[in-house]
């Protein structure tokens, strides 16, 4: 039996989208329906189904049907429970869903234009997954809609697509509205743009760049698997994200920011990011990511691949691509490394850890995520650098780890890896050492000494020894008041017990408001005692600290044999 989706999006004031799930019944007489808890490449428990307003099922004679809902997400269909007046074909399950969360993860529909993400809104029939069809009706206003599923549409004025499974079809996002399009070729493949929202004027060429980008990503493998790509772009203030798609990509970026320099550099490593999962995460993955359970978590311990693997290629890839120098990629990795030492929870959590606790830790981040865990993001990305590292001196490249890597997944696509696969890979490509000490950088908390690996390739740490202030706090601000919202592990802070949540009234019984935070170096002496006066849950408490000496931070990557370092990286 195949399943059609009748979307209607006609009223997108209201954020509203109409839903009709139509599908022939063989002899079952209980029929269970879903609709997914999370997105894949997204490990946090969203709860798309707190959404539904309503919902009925009906026969296609529009008899009404016996249902009931069994848990937050799941509804099963009763034809025993149900007296039918007349035989029917099929059954329709038809419901209304709210819309209305701006991110990569979820649908968003306004007047503006709709973002649709599979996961959010599409019901799934338990036992059927063959060839789903859909077919979109919205708002006269809009004149267009994207998204790679295949389009089988007869007349023009119609939006009718097809996928090979549910997994595939909630995997195509879809962009209504009337937003800009454009597009390049690569390799015979179409490659489509949508841009959603607004920029200010800049002199960069996204097209061109991104299009850098795909030539560079794709060259690193021996095939593209896709016939038609979709860069699906919203450009709104304060947004930030990404998210891997089979066929596509959904990419948040505040598009006031590609002035900046550092910013388009950061999006450019954003595009290429995103659209290297096509290959590592949505094809090269863990054996636990896909088929999915869209009920359940999907635990692995190996993020350090998925987003390890590709936070390091990302920002490869912008200098790969001559998309910025070899400085601003040194700056890069600069910012990366200051990350990472200024993380206290690197001492408790390995990769695999992070990994695994992605559900509760990296996606429900809080006061002392800083203490207990590292992001396997970071922490895999700069583990990978020191790979490509061991291998340049082996001769080799991490391009060696892609390609097999590649051809594993050919050879076996339909089941995911382990990482003792991965394991005899880097083996078979470095040999035992480098698998040995990259399996500890994984698995152990093991401090690992970056400086010595930037020394073998021509460069240089320049670090910073200001003898400055530290208390090892982060803090925010309520208006001009001071409210501590970090403290820093074993820091001045921490060891004075002052706590995430208070407000620092006073030091030394004198005023604390903001300006004074950031004057912080000017007023206050490393090795010196204050008091401070604060308010904790309502209570006023006085009580003593020691100010710290700031711990030395690493200023900058220096090169010292420029062709050196740039071979290193290519
Ligand atoms: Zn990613």
């Amino acid at each position: 039996m195949s399943v059609k989706y009748f979307v209607e999006v006609m009223e997108p004031k209201t954020h509203i989208v109409k839903v009709r799930v139509s599908f022939k019944v063989a002899n079952q007489q209980q029929i269970e329906c879903f609709l997914p808890s999370w997105s894949p490449g997204s490990y946090l428990m969203r709860e798309y189904a707190k959404n539904i307003r309503s919902m009925r099922v009906l026969t296609d004679k529009g008899e009404f049907v016996y249902f009931e809902q069994t848990t937050k997400n799941t509804w099963k269909i009763d034809l025993e429970k149900t007296p039918l007046k007349s035989s029917f074909e099929a059954l329709q399950v038809e419901y209304d869903i709210y819309c209305h969360e701006l991110t990569v993860r979820t649908s968003h529909v306004d007047e503006s234009h709709a973002f649709l993400h599979g996961p959010s809104y599409l019901l799934g029939i338990k036992g059927d997954q063959e060839a789903p069809q859909i077919e979109f009706k919205f708002s006269p206003l809009w004149a267009k809609l994207h998204t790679s599923l295949e389009d089988i549409s007869q007349e023009r004025s119609r939006f009718i697509y097809q996928a090979k499974t549910y997994d595939d079809l909630i995997d195509c996002p879809v962009e209504i509205g009337c937003h800009e399009s454009d597009g390049f070729m690569h390799e015979g493949k179409e490659h489509h743009l949508v841009w959603y929202g607004e920029s200010y004027p800049h002199k960069n060429d996204l097209k061109k760049d991104i299009q850098k980008i795909v030539e560079t990503v794709s060259g690193h493998f021996s095939s593209i698997p896709y016939e038609k790509y979709m860069f699906i772009t919203h450009f709104k203030r304060n947004l930030y994200g990404g998210l891997e798609h089979k066929n596509s990509t959904a990419l948040h970026f505040d598009g006031r920011k590609l002035v900046d320099r550092q910013m388009y550099v950061n999006w450019l490593a954003l595009v290429a990011h995103e659209y290297f999962h096509t290959w590592n995460v949505k094809r090269i993955r863990p054996k636990e990511l896909g088929p999915f359970d869209y009920q359940n978590e999907a635990y692995t311990t190996m993020h350090w691949l998925t987003e390890g693997l590709t936070s390091f290629m990302d920002e490869l890839f912008v200098l790969r691509s001559g998309l910025c120098t070899l400085e601003e990629y040194l700056k890069m990795q600069t910012n990366n490394l200051k990350r990472y030492f200024s993380t206290p929870g690197k001492k408790f959590h390995s990769l695999e850890q992070s990994s695994f606790n992605a559900w509760v830790k990296l996606y429900r981040p809080d006061e002392n995520s800083l203490n207990s865990s590292i992001s396997y993001y970071l922490k895999g990305g700069l583990v990978f650098s020191t790979l490509h590292f061991d291998f340049k001196q082996a001769g080799k490249n991490i391009n060696d780890l892609l390609d097999t890597l590649w051809k594993r997944y050919l050879d076996n696509p339909q089941v995911g890896m382990e990482t003792k696969e991965v394991m005899e890979m880097i083996e078979e490509i470095g040999g035992k050492e480098i698998r040995e000490r990259f399996e500890l950088r994984i698995s152990t908390t093991e401090d690992i000494d970056f400086e010595s690996y930037y020394e073998k390739f021509g460069m240089k740490f320049l670090w910073e020894e200001e003898k400055a202030p530290y208390l090892g706090v982060d803090f925010s601000y309520q208006g001009e008041r001071v409210v501590v919202e970090k403290v820093h592990l074993d820091g001045p802070a921490f060891k004075a017990g002052i706590n995430a949540k208070d407000e620092i009234l006073a030091i030394n019984d004198m005023r604390i408001l903001k300006q004074d935070i950031t004057d912080f170096k000017k007023i206050f002496e490393a090795q010196q005692r204050y008091s401070m006066t604060i308010s904790r849950l309502g209570t006023i408490y006085k009580l003593t600290f020691d100010m710290g000496t700031q711990p030395r931070v690493l200023k900058q990557i220096l090169v010292q044999d420029e062709q050196k370092a740039m071979e290193c990286f290519h």
